[in-house]
């Protein structure tokens, strides 16, 4: 019992749903829904609902603390390079790995080694 942990919605509680009625006879409550996993939210909540909910009610305060976006952030030539490839559905085949700029839409060849290894990029790092 010890992995199972709680949906984090603020509101898990009041939506009525039948697998959220627990208790004895004359004793039954809804309670927020108790499972070993989650699948919404990074494994925090029980459903979008739930998820919503919480935004609803903590989202602002998250953003300020977090810090809130306050100008446009910028995608620039030197860090708008994304690897691509094609692939033969007839024979099941992948060739042509590339680097395609997605804003200069130049195009720069790619071994299949360098395709795969994702710590090989032609971006630089803003540290953003
Ligand atoms: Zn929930």
């Amino acid at each position: 019992m010890s992995d199972l942990k709680f949906c984090q919605g603020t509101e898990c509680h009041m939506h009525k749903t039948q697998d959220r009625i627990k208790g004895t006879k004359g004793n039954k409550t809804y309670q927020t829904r108790r499972r070993s996993k989650f699948y919404y939210g990074n494994g925090n909540f029980c459903s979008t609902w739930c998820q919503n909910d919480w935004f609803n009610t903590y989202g602002d305060r998250a953003i300020d603390h977090f810090g809130r976006t306050t100008q446009a952030k910028h995608l620039t030539e030197q860090n708008a390079w994304e690897k691509d490839y094609d692939y033969d559905w007839q024979s099941r085949t992948e060739s042509n790995w590339r680097y395609v700029n997605s804003i200069t839409k130049e195009q720069r060849p790619l071994t299949q080694a360098q395709f795969n290894d994702t710590n090989y990029t032609l971006n630089i790092n803003t540290g953003e």
